[in-house]
């Protein structure tokens, strides 16, 4: 990963103007009255509009984020020592732009689409504007077709369709990144366009996920937009906006689209730094009175298209870190408010080994029911009101006291529920094979396996109906149903396949 230089960023939004074929005047003039922590202030141009460019002397630019009654509050994009008071400014009529299309997957660029892949220079002539009005209701078809994560966990209780904005949150540490990166990687070969936005992050865990994404073959359907901890607070805010605006490209054309944001905390922190550089009031927990626009503009940019629209699709996953857990907090309910469902991830689940650590009982996806398919929603019914009866029941047989036989069963069959949607990392799963495994411990199949043989019963199970039953994965990854005919052959395998274990 290259690091990023003032004069590279000049260098792409001037090439940028350069192209920019419509009529434009820069008639509007001004002076710099005040510059200090990346901030200008400028005196006399009235016509600038909110979002602008503008253009410095000596090739940095900066957009215009305030805009008061006798002055206009800048954010410069590029080295602010290079900015003097009294220096001559122009407005340039046009907003931030990203380059967008198919020169855009399989690389690594930061926020204002620079590659910073040292794969040389990204060969499109289409740009978008960062900012985009969202497409209104009557442009939008209702979440129909499943967004496979191949997590067991995610795909059979809180499943997500295309179009969908699904909110994963959680403590620090506790397996976020990792569900979104095999997310990433399950998308293979399923006509999914994958963007990874890292917001904030280390250089060098970005570049540790870029590579973990290459090794997975994941790299030849995906994008990362890279705005790190070491940069500048406006391009981390940009960070997001343009990630979208490369997702929208595809999704216009009838194409789906999945973009993880990683993570909105560091965008709000980056956003509250800028905000109060600009001199906005502090409002709750210092964040500026807007912040919540902040992120409901970009989350609802997330769509599923109509029909006459050309049917794409851009499914957002935005990610929030709490604080011990505090899903109260100003950032974390906001977020919660805008998406359509979360995945909770629990710290200590995660250190009792439970991975991923997704809380069952807090997580929730409003929509995706309506996208999953026929053959999970028939089987995947009694795992959440299982695992919460077992919650329950484990408070109980802690004391001790005598058990009857049916709460002894239904705790034996939580563990193994539990059991079962443990996952390793790297490792996501065919629907299809979840499907086979969720059957046998869903219909109790597994209650008189022992709970530390499961993962290996669990493999096995795999391998044997490859090989002797490869039918039942081709039914149902072919028809998305479990027709009698199949569920006599699952019935079948697992049967035969227990006697044999
Ligand atoms: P941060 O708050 O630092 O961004 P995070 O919540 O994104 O952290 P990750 O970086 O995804 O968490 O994961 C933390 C650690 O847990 C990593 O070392 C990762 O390899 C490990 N881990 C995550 N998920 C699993 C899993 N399912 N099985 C085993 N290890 C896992
Ligand atoms: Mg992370």
């Amino acid at each position: 990963m290259v690091n990023l230089r003032p004069e590279e960023i000049s260098s792409v939004i001037k090439e940028q103007i350069k192209n920019y074929t419509a009529k434009l005047e820069t008639t509007d003039v001004g002076t710099v009255i005040q510059v200090a922590d990346g901030i200008a202030r400028i005196h006399g141009l009235e016509n600038a509009m909110q979002g602008e460019l503008l253009e410095f002397p000596g090739e940095v630019y900066g957009m215009v984020m305030n805009l008061e009654e006798d002055n206009v509050g800048v954010v410069l994009l590029g080295d602010s020592r290079a900015v003097n008071e009294g220096d001559v400014v122009k407005t340039t009529g046009r907003v931030v732009e990203v380059p967008v299309g198919d020169a855009l997957t399989g690389r690594v660029v930061n926020a204002l689409g620079q590659p910073i892949d040292e794969k040389g220079p990204i060969d499109t002539d289409k740009y978008r504007p960062v900012e985009r009005v969202a497409y209104g209701v009557i442009d939008r078809q209702a979440v129909d077709t499943p967004v496979q994560t191949g997590i067991k966990a995610i795909d059979s209780m809180v499943p997500i369709g295309r179009g969908q904005r699904e909110l994963i949150i959680g403590d620090r540490q506790t397996g976020k990144t990792a569900i979104a990166v095999d997310m990433i990687i399950n998308q293979k070969g399923q006509n999914m366009h994958c963007i990874y936005v890292a917001i904030g992050q280390k250089a060098s865990t970005v570049a540790g996920i870029v590579k973990t994404l290459k090794e997975h073959d994941a790299m030849e359907y995906t994008t990362v937009v890279a705005s790190t901890a070491s940069e500048l607070a406006p391009l981390q805010y940009i960070a997001p906006y343009a990630g979208c605006a490369i997702g929208e490209e595809w999704m216009e054309r009838g194409e789906d689209v999945l973009i993880i944001y990683d993570d909105l905390s560091k965008h709000a922190t980056a956003y509250r730094t800028l905000s109060l550089l600009l001199r906005r009031p502090p409002g709750r927990e210092a964040y500026p009175g807007d912040v919540f626009y902040l992120h409901s503009r970009l989350l609802e940019r997330a769509s599923r298209l109509s029909k006459e629209l050309g049917g794409g699709s851009l499914t957002a996953i935005p990610i929030i870190e709490t604080q011990a857990g505090d899903v109260s907090a100003y950032i974390p309910t906001n977020v919660i408010s805008i998406t359509d469902g979360q995945i909770y991830l629990e710290t200590e689940m995660f250190h009792a080994g439970f991975r991923p650590a997704i809380n069952a009982g807090l997580s929730v996806s409003r929509v995706g029911g309506a996208a999953q398919i026929k053959a999970m929603k028939k089987i995947a019914g009694p795992i959440r009101t299982e695992l919460a009866q077992y919650r329950e029941l484990a408070s109980f047989a802690q004391f001790g006291s005598e058990l009857d036989d049916d709460t002894r069963e239904r705790l034996a069959q939580g563990e193994r529920i539990k059991e079962v949607l443990k996952q390793p990392q790297y490792q996501p799963l065919a629907v299809e094979k979840q499907i086979v495994i969720i059957y046998a411990v869903t219909r109790k199949y597994l209650l008189d396996v022992p709970v530390e043989r499961i993962a290996e019963f669990e493999k096995g199970l795999y391998e044997f109906v490859e090989t002797k039953y490869p039918e039942i994965y081709k039914a149902i990854r072919e028809t998305g149903e479990i027709n009698s005919e199949t569920d006599v052959l699952i019935q079948k395998a697992i049967t035969e396949f227990k006697n044999q274990f």
